[in-house]
């Protein structure tokens, strides 16, 4: 069998590392890795390319092309330094890339790989959230797969036949709930970013670790859904399940539903997208559930954690609304975990720029285009920074 061409965004993060280290553990031969990207990481860049033997680093700040260059000495591996180096490695022919940079930068990256027709395993729900229609639209002309690797979508896609689409009743999206599932609201208002990013379950990057203590994660991923299985929000479903052990189910016309299950750990959906159509060995702790003994399962209190409702709203207003979502999202935790505001202002800011921007997009680019995506982001931040720097402490 020939080696599997794969190319990493975000080599540097958590999915990224984990990636690395399903590729680094695979038998000899079976991946060759093209290129990795980081946002300005040089040191941790090059640390993985001579672990994996990659052919091209870049990180995506310029100023960090010096360390860049330094780390690579004597390796013989290519680099670039700025944005269009980050398009770059996207560009290069890899069968298979990992698009698991953080937040809406890993759009047009991600674009790049599915215009070229790759296998997409996609990490970088926010890229679907502000782009989804002309992601897939994109992913249909050129031929490109997009593999889910957000365990929940990871988990539907194992358990959902298309065969069987119209059978499909609908799909559920399991929560953890994050650390503040069983907080009141005050101690939410008060609550820390050290508080916030320590999630009970996952270990993540730190935007998505508060995404999941505001569940605006779960929102983002109800968009995510709705988009890769082409289902409407209506046949979406969130359920709290504290021990992240069943990622995501498919309920069928029968009444039968099906579910995957696994350990919390992230190697399982990313091998399973790394392999696919295969199945490859990991070193993920097996599942033994007689010593788990009982799962839980609770509905989410929408009250506590608005931004469910914030996601759903987005989305059903279509439009930039999806983008500004996100945009101010990242704004807002920006704000949060630098001290600006405070928990509960997360979504607080989210709501007012969402508000703020239902006049919709200045200037009018065509609908769907990468420019009225790239406008509705650019005025979610804006929006968002407004909001934010009213409520700064
Ligand atoms: P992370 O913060 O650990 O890593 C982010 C990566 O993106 C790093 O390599 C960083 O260098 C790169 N990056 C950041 N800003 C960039 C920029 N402006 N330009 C280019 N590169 C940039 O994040 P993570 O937790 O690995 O999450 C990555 C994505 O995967 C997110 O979209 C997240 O929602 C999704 N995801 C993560 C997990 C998880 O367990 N961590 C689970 C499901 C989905
Ligand atoms: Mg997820």
């Amino acid at each position: 069998m020939s080696a599997r061409t794969v190319t990493l965004l975000g080599a540097t993060g958590s999915v990224g590392q984990a990636t690395l280290d399903l590729i680094a553990r695979a038998p000899e031969g079976a991946y060759d890795v093209m290129a990795l990207t980081a946002n300005t990481d040089a040191e941790s860049l090059a640390a993985a390319a001579r672990r994996v033997g990659a052919r091209f680093c870049a990180v995506a700040d310029e100023r960090a092309g010096p360390a860049l260059e330094a780390a690579l000495a004597g390796t013989g591996v290519t680099w670039g330094a700025g944005p269009q180096a980050v398009l770059d490695a996207a560009a290069m022919e890899a069968d298979w890339v990992m698009a698991a940079i953080v937040g809406a930068a890993g759009l047009q990256p991600t674009l790049a790989a599915v215009r070229r027709g790759a296998c997409v395993a996609l990490a970088n729900k926010e890229a679907l959230v502000c782009a989804g229609v002309m992601m897939l639209e994109e992913a249909a002309r050129s031929g490109a797969v997009m593999l889910p690797v957000d365990s929940e979508h990871n988990a539907v896609f194992q358990a959902f036949d298309p065969a069987q689409r119209d059978q499909v009743r609908r799909i559920i999206l399991t929560a953890s709930g994050g650390p503040f599932r069983r907080a009141d609201l005050e101690t939410m208002r008060q609550a820390s970013p050290a508080q916030a990013v320590a999630h009970p379950t996952w270990s993540m990057g730190a935007k998505i670790s508060i995404d999941s203590a505001t569940m605006m994660n779960k929102g983002l991923e109800i968009i995510e859904a709705c988009h890769l299985f082409a289902l409407p929000q209506e046949q979406v479903d969130v359920l709290v399940h504290p021990e992240a052990i069943v990622h995501g189910l498919v309920e069928y016309a029968d009444g039968g539903l099906l579910a995957q299950m696994g350990c919390p750990d992230m190697r399982t959906p990313i091998a399973h997208a790394l392999a696919w159509p295969a199945r490859m060995e990991t070193p993920v702790e097996r599942l033994d559930l007689a010593q788990i003994g009982q799962l839980s399962f609770e509905a989410p209190d929408l009250e506590r954690f608005p931004a469910l409702a914030l996601a759903r709203g987005a989305f059903a207003a279509g439009g930039a609304a999806p983008a500004v979502l996100n945009a101010a999202n990242e704004v807002a935790v920006a704000a949060f975990l630098s001290g600006q505001i405070g928990f509960l202002d997360i979504t607080a800011v989210v709501s007012e720029a969402l508000a703020a921007s239902e006049g919709g997009v200045d200037g009018a680019p065509a609908p769907g285009s990468l420019d009225a995506v790239l406008a509705a982001d650019a005025l979610g931040r804006r929006l968002a920074g407004k909001a934010a720097a009213k409520l700064a402490r």
